[in-house]
């Protein structure tokens, strides 16, 4: 059936759910485009949700640091419940980062985060159930936690909708339409929808899309367009009871070992699971008892008092979207009028999400520029050159 929107969202991840949805609240008509049953599969659905601020790069802290409110006053800002818990957050460095630890610290606070540096010892006091052997300084967040990222996506799909986005889904999700030179709407299932400009937030799937558009965003890059490729990543679950103060654990990364975890309501804990850069799996389950989940425990276990015997119940992961710097893509694209980019987010996407909606929707509404999304230009690719990536820290 035809359609017509001011803007085609491809994609009903958390990042295109919120554009949609900050579209829709400026007063925009929204078509809001999915795959049938992909969003079971996506990085959002897997995502650890965690909202820190912390970040190695200063960009990515400086996204977070602008959703952070919006997380911590959902129901009065978006509506509905992300299933935001504030557990704290502790980012913890070697010798070797302390001052770039103490720069960032400063950086936050100029942004208006709460969040101080903190000796081991400090942290110890609080946090039983760490063995901090090695760290040189924390950086706190009281104020930092996770969400319930299928609850999140939800809310912002359902407050879309309710706003007059219609939300559209189709086998094998939509492909881009073109008349001469624009991209002007999108097609999905048996939906054709015309708009005037068409947002690509396909996640992994964005670079299959243009690709079958003859946008080259997964390829070499031939036409200048920055190359997007996808790799897993994942977390596994483990039971709480064999570890000491769980009840107050807040939420760990660790840049020495290179690995996260946080408490999963009152008797899980979540820690990351290290994924080699292969293609995609295309399944969504890891075993508990496979080699991946042994790895990943082994980089959180030295760290977390009574992992290394705590049943593991669950583990999982999903695909997410790389660039070649590993800065998202945010954007119009300047070789391929009517498309707009929102991809490319990994690591820090879930948190950066109701930033990047709210200033994606000004930008496309009405021309204005957003600073913070200067640094994630597409054409930052074009002469060939990746930016530098600004990673302050060793691992994370
Ligand atoms: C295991 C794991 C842990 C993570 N932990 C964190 C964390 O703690 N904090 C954090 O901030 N971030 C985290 N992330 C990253 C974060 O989840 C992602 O960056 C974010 O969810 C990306 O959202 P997205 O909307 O861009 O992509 P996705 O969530 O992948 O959504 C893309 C959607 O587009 C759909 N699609 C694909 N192709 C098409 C098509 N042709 N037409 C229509 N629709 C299409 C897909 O089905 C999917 O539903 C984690 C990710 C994973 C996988």
């Amino acid at each position: 059936m035809p359609r017509t929107a001011d803007v085609a969202v491809i994609g009903d991840g958390v990042v295109g759910a919120s554009i949609a949805y900050h579209l829709a609240a400026a007063g925009a008509r929204v078509a809001l485009l999915g795959r049938e049953g992909g969003l079971r599969d996506s990085a959002t659905h897997r995502s650890a949700g965690q909202v820190r601020m912390h970040h190695s790069d200063p960009h990515d802290a400086r996204l977070a640091a602008l959703g952070l409110e919006t997380f911590r006053n959902w129901p009065e800002i978006v509506g509905g419940d992300c299933g935001f818990r504030q557990t704290g957050f502790a980012f913890l460095v070697g010798e070797e980062h302390v001052g770039e630890l103490s720069r960032t610290v400063a950086e936050l606070k100029g942004l208006g985060v709460e969040t101080t540096v903190l000796t081991p010892e400090e942290l110890a006091d609080e946090q039983p159930a760490l063995d901090l052997d090695g760290v040189a300084a924390v950086a706190y967040e009281p104020y930092s936690g996770h969400a319930d990222p299928v609850r999140t996506v939800r809310a912002l799909t359902e407050r879309a909708r309710a706003l007059g986005t219609e939300v559209l889904t189709g086998p094998g999700g939509a492909r881009l339409l073109k008349n001469g030179e624009r991209y002007t709407g999108a097609a999905v299932g048996g939906d054709v929808v015309s708009a005037g400009h068409v947002v690509i937030a396909a996640g992994a799937g964005s670079a299959p899309l243009c690709t079958e558009a003859g946008v080259a965003l997964g390829g070499p890059g031939e036409d200048g367009t920055p190359p997007v490729h996808s790799q897993e990543v994942g977390w596994a679950l483990a039971r709480t009871s064999a570890i000491p103060g769980a009840a107050s654990l807040c939420m760990v990364i660790d840049d020495l070992a290179g690995t996260y975890f946080r408490p999963d309501g009152p008797d899980r804990v979540l820690f990351r699971i290290p994924l080699g850069s292969g293609p995609p799996s295309g399944n969504t389950e890891i075993s508990p008892d496979s080699s991946e989940v042994a790895a990943g425990r082994a980089l959180a276990a030295p760290r977390l008092r009574g992992l290394a015997t705590a049943e593991v119940t669950t583990a999982a992961r999903a695909a997410e979207a790389y660039t070649a710097d590993g800065r998202a893509l945010i954007g119009p694209s300047t070789r391929h009028p009517g498309l707009y980019f929102a991809t490319g987010f990994n690591g820090g996407g879930f948190k950066a999400a109701p930033a990047v909606g709210l200033a994606v929707a000004a930008e496309l509404l009405s021309e204005a520029v957003r600073p913070e999304l200067e640094p994630y230009r597409p054409d930052r690719f074009t002469a060939g050159q990746p930016a530098p990536t600004v990673r302050r820290y060793r691992n994370m």
